[in-house]
């Protein structure tokens, strides 16, 4: 199969191209010099040509996210999904529901129908990993992988207890492989481990989580240590603890400075960025966890914007959503994950009038406008916490049109904004360049996707096409083409083929010898058995760890 995408406006960051008119030539799956002149030729003068969008941080496949779709029904009923008009020849669409959490085949079409080709599921519990597999078995065209919790886990607890550093890296690495997972996610360390143990107070870096050797310091500490010493494509993607309290950027940049000097990525860094004033109300600091990432090279993040309208608040922070649900009062479910951490969902609805919505809304926006390099703060609105996926083009939009973003402003509950940098006025417009920045070529650079976010010769052939228009939103929202691994599957704004993706995962080499203790804790401890807990087979192969 070879294409050609003429005469476009290309935007290509990691290669040096800033809206110049080129052909791009597509053969094999593959971004190629040149192709024969017979090939088909989609002309696209006047269009904006990017790779496809990244997602590096989202919730669509696993226990968590399942739960969530069981909690809301009446979503179904109000947001059904019809199955899109394929091409003939291609396997029969399904049919799904939208809403806040769609089904597994909807979310599929849904991104690809934006613009994105590839997406990671950030946090899943080992124990559940098969679930995941089997809802991205059923998610088509998107590659995509998942994340693995660690951070409240029982046997890395002890590890760290007993100061076993190495045995702690190897059992890291066993957990990824046996998950099929992709990278390390930390979802505050420790703080889930002791809300589980009864405790109730906020989690701070140096409170000991049972014993003194054992707090959310050592965990981070032993996790992005991991990351680094398995050489892991991605760094560890960390939620620090004490999301969505007024006054946690203390913690937040505690944390940053905990791993200082070594790469790490900070996620959702809106829910994190929040000071305490006077009388312990909320304010933005912003400008303070921008200003850290500025000056440090090897932190970088994704911002975890707040939309307005309805969201599903779902994580492993179990804590969070009990807090979420006495304040709100909205339906609630809480699981513990044996041995390895918590789930909690709560539905929830951001609203322009309340104070702290809108307070949470500028905060992301500021994160995005202050931070000075957007290969390092990348775009998110942790879906469907902060909002849907479906929400990206109007995000876009806020970011690149000021005139817009100040009117948005001026309709949304000012009562917490005093002081807040957008309150005081940001020039700041992003560029089309930058939105290929943070949308794909740098998720694709922090997740370690060499051949993807660019469309130099060799990268995958992800290409997204838009008409050029002059309200943005309307433009991200509708690609006139996108091209998954060189398969037309829009075109003219039509899905039309829904190829089944990529798994991404890795499998990183670890001395055999942590098995014979852990096969004693999973005999002692464990509702299952070690022989059964790994994932068996997975589709193609795992991504190579650079040597
Ligand atoms: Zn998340």
């Amino acid at each position: 199969m070879t294409l050609c995408i003429a005469n476009g406006f290309v935007y290509d960051p990691v290669n040096g191209v800033n809206g110049d008119v080129k052909d791009l030539c597509i053969d094999e799956g593959r971004i190629v010099a040149t192709v024969p002149p017979a090939t088909r030729t989609i002309d696209a003068r006047g269009m904006v040509v990017m790779p496809g969008g990244v997602d590096i941080h989202s919730h669509v496949a696993g226990a968590t996210v399942n739960l969530a779709r069981r909690l809301l029904p009446e979503e179904h009923d109000a947001h059904p999904a019809p199955r899109p008009e394929l091409l003939e020849d291609e396997p029969l669409a399904r049919s799904g529901t939208g809403g806040t959490v769609p089904t597994t085949f909807t979310t599929g079409y849904r991104y690809a129908g934006l613009g994105y080709t590839t997406v990671f599921d950030a946090a899943v519990a080992p124990l559940t990993a098969r679930l995941s597999h089997a809802e991205l078995d059923d998610t088509p065209i998107v590659d995509a992988g998942f994340f693995v919790l660690m951070g409240n886990d029982d046997y890395l607890l002890r590890l760290i207890d007993a100061g076993e550093t190495a045995a702690a890296h190897d059992y890291a690495a066993w957990l990824l492989g046996a998950a099929g997972g992709y990278a390390i996610k930390v979802v505050n360390p420790g703080g889930i481990e002791l809300w589980k143990r009864g405790s109730r107070g906020p989690t701070e870096l140096d409170t000991p989580v049972g014993s003194s050797r054992v707090t959310p310091r050592a965990i981070l500490e032993t996790l992005v240590g991991a990351a680094s010493h398995l050489r892991l494509p991605h760094a560890a993607h960390i939620h620090c603890n004490n999301l969505g309290v007024a006054g946690n950027v203390t913690t937040t940049l505690d944390s940053m400075r905990a791993v200082d000097g070594r790469r790490a990525h900070f996620t959702h860094l809106q829910f994190h960025s929040y000071g305490a004033g006077a009388e312990g109300r909320w304010r933005s600091a912003a400008r303070e966890v921008a200003e850290y990432i500025n000056a440090h090279p090897q932190v970088s993040g994704d911002v975890g914007q707040v939309m307005f309208g309805a969201a599903a608040t779902l994580t492993a922070d179990g804590p969070v959503e009990y807090l979420l649900h006495k304040s709100t009062g909205r339906k609630w479910v809480n699981v513990d994950v044996e041995l390895e951490t918590g789930c909690g969902i709560v539905p929830y609805t951001y609203k322009e009038k309340a104070a702290i919505s809108a307070l949470q809304w500028a905060v992301g926006l500021e994160l995005f406008l202050l931070s000075a390099d957007p290969w390092r703060v990348v775009l998110s609105t942790d879906h469907p916490n902060g909002g849907s996926f479906m929400s990206y083009p109007e995000l876009i939009r806020l970011l690149m049109d000021r005139a817009y973003r100040d009117e948005q402003l001026a309709g949304v509950n000012p009562k917490l904004l005093a002081g807040s940098a957008l309150a005081d006025g940001i020039a700041r417009e992003y560029s089309l360049e930058e939105i290929a920045i943070v949308t794909r070529a740098g998720p694709a650079r922090l997740l370690g996707l060499s051949s993807k976010g660019h469309l130099g010769v060799g990268a995958d052939a992800d290409v997204t096409v838009y008409d050029k228009r002059d309200n943005v939103a309307e433009m991200f929202a509708t690609p006139r083409y996108v091209v998954k691994a060189g398969t037309l599957v829009v075109e003219e704004g039509q899905l039309r083929r829904a190829p089944a993706g990529q798994r991404l995962y890795v499998r990183p080499q670890f001395d055999r010898a942590v098995e014979s203790g852990l096969r004693r804790h999973f005999d002692q401890y464990s509702t299952v058995a070690f022989e059964h807990y790994p994932v068996r087979t997975l589709p193609g192969a795992p991504r190579a760890i650079a040597g």
